[in-house]
């Protein structure tokens, strides 16, 4: 038991974990505490917003908690659950301060608001009004859930003004991401410590980046679905996932940029690979509206503020287009397959701080298969492939092997769409040194008469949840199939889908003996790449493998659940 641990012990000290606990009984907040002390955390905050039990309670509260605590008591009006008048509050909190925490946390206003409050507790606290030597540090804290207040720095300003105040804490909801540089920018000015957070989704990044620009804390939940307040995440995430015993002042930080991007599971495999390499990286989701300035703006931000140190991304759907697009206008490199196919996945900045924008889905793409048919790229030049849709990866990927010199047929439900296709890409020279393939186009209910070695799905056809549905219902009468079938060589069906890992697809072309290439191993290829433009060091593409599988079958095993 570590009562009597005070606040010299933790001012000491980097930067806390805090679980952060709503309490509702005793024996139930020292368990949860217990748990969060094994898990690895520093600290915890007993919200005792709704405690119903004698205030002589808090005494216990505090002197049997497993880890060195926070008292909060948070008011309706500002965002908590206790909804009695000030009067009572202003009792819990003497009692609060009188158990003995490391920390009290008020409220900015009920401070500057409450002479009688401040007449009562400051002889408790550790401040110069202090009558007796105390280990309590006031926490003054202000909180926006709406928004970041237009008076945030009057507040910075009371906050550091007030001589009792150990620690000021700032919690606002984020418009963007780029209202976490705003946090950053307040805890490089700390002139006390300071806990500055972003909330909402937009803010994961001033929790997780808390410490590396020395917040005295930063909260998490007991797990993920026992949060406190909007965008914070579980202890074990925190620790586990975006790594934060391994953070510091120098971690480069990485992102995935999409609408929306919380599901996916980029931030998974590159911070595993960041792990198994030993690299000192962040990786994190960055969601940002569909439109070119949300783009510009924040990615403008990200990369100008020289502290964060962001160092490069993964980019998806919408901003493929917008990545090109901002690298040409800042005078960055454009990789010329990307420019080719119109978009880009990967934003790399360079060591001299100049930005390259490159497309690792083609090459993921092709790589799957001529490694599978045990070829060199090459030698797709004598291949037919069928690609199946005309949208996004299909661009990439009809670019890809044309540009190589395999002959390609575009085969779609939009029939215009696939046309567009074959006419942008027929023998269009795109890879140096290599005669470019034709691009032909043909209707979706062609696919069974087609005679390809290679058959790819672009299509959203057999993704989860709608498993039982394929882009080649026809599979076992494709004469191609049929012909590989009766000894004329290897056949690849290749489904870019990955969630199933198996697909409908996959299954029945197994069934016929097929080679298949499931989407996993180009999602692997295509992070593997990305990874080793940012580390210059070669990915661990097993461990990125086992953590796709991993994931993918969770999902399926809490589906089948529920
Ligand atoms: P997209 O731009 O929206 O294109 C979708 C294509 O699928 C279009 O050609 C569309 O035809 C066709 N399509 C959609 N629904 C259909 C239906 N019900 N029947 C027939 N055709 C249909 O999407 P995308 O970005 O290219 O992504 C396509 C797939 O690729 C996704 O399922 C994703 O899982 C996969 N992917 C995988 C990876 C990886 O790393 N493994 C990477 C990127 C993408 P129309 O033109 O007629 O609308």
């Amino acid at each position: 038991m570590l009562t009597g641990i005070g606040s010299a012990f933790i001012l000491a000290t980097m930067t806390k974990l805090a679980v952060s606990l709503l309490v509702e009984s005793l024996s139930a907040a020292h368990a949860q505490a217990a748990q969060a002390a094994e898990r690895g955390a520093d600290l915890v905050e007993y919200r005792i917003d709704l405690f119903t039990e004698e205030l002589t309670a808090l005494k216990a509260l505090v002197e049997r908690s497993p880890l060195p605590c926070i008292l909060t008591c948070r008011p309706e009006w500002e965002g908590g659950e206790y909804s009695g008048d000030e009067e009572s509050r202003r009792a819990v909190l003497v009692a609060a301060a009188e158990a003995g925490p490391a920390y009290l946390d008020i409220e900015l206003a009920a401070w500057t608001g409450d002479p009688e409050l401040r007449r009562r507790l400051e002889p408790l606290l550790d401040g110069p009004k202090a009558v007796t030597p105390s280990s309590v540090g006031l926490i003054l804290s202000t909180h926006d859930f709406q928004t970041r207040p237009a008076d945030l720095l009057q507040r910075v300003e009371a906050m550091a003004a007030t001589a009792t105040a150990r620690v000021a804490k700032l919690a606002y909801r984020a418009r963007s991401l780029r209202d976490n540089i705003e946090c950053f920018e307040l805890l490089l000015a700390q002139h006390k410590p300071t806990v500055a957070i972003a909330m909402g989704e937009y803010g994961l990044a001033s929790r997780v980046l808390a410490k590396k620009f020395g917040a005295l804390l930063s909260f998490v939940g007991l797990d993920d679905r026992a949060v406190t307040a909007p965008g914070q995440v579980g202890l074990e995430t925190m620790k586990s996932l975006y790594r934060w015993d391994r953070l510091r002042a120098d971690t480069s930080v990485y992102g995935v940029i999409g609408w929306p991007v919380a599901h996916s599971m980029s931030p998974a495999i590159h911070n595993a690979g960041f792990d198994a390499v030993g690299y000192n990286g962040v990786y994190l989701p960055m969601p940002i509206p569909p439109e070119y300035e949300h783009f510009k703006a924040t990615v403008g931000d990200w990369l100008n503020h020289a502290p964060l140190n962001f160092r490069g991304a993964s980019v998806t759907i919408p901003h493929k287009e917008n990545l090109i697009r901002y690298v040409k206008e800042v005078g960055g490199e454009v990789e010329p397959l990307s420019e080719a196919i119109g978009a880009a996945n990967t934003l790399t900045v360079r060591d001299d701080g100049s930005l390259y924008a490159s497309n690792t889905d083609y090459a993921a793409a092709i790589d799957a298969v001529v490694e599978a048919m045990e070829i060199s790229r090459e030698q797709v030049a004598d291949k037919r492939v069928a690609v199946i849709g005309a949208g996004g990866a299909a661009r990439a990927i009809v670019a890809g092997f044309a540009g190589y010199g395999a002959s390609v047929v575009v085969y779609n439900r939009t029939m215009e769409r696939a046309a567009q296709l074959a006419e942008e890409f027929s023998n269009r020279p795109i890879v140096p040194g290599i005669t470019p393939g034709d691009v032909t186009a043909a209707p979706l209910d062609e696919l069974s008469d087609s005679y390809c070695n290679i058959y790819i799905n672009c299509t959203p056809l057999g993704m989860h949840p709608h498993v039982d549905a394929t882009p080649m219902p026809e599979l076992a009468n494709t004469r191609g199939v049929v012909d590989a079938a009766m000894g004329s060589g290897p056949i690849v069906v290749f489904d870019t889908i990955y969630n199933p890992i198996r697909t409908r697809l996959i299954r029945d072309a197994e069934a016929l003996s097929c080679h298949t290439i499931s989407g996993i191993q180009m999602f692997v290829r295509q992070g593997a790449a990305q990874f080793t433009a940012w580390t210059g060091l070669p990915a661990p593409e097993d461990v990125f493998e086992k953590i796709l599988r991993d994931r993918l079958t969770q999902t399926k095993t809490n589906e089948s659940n529920k």
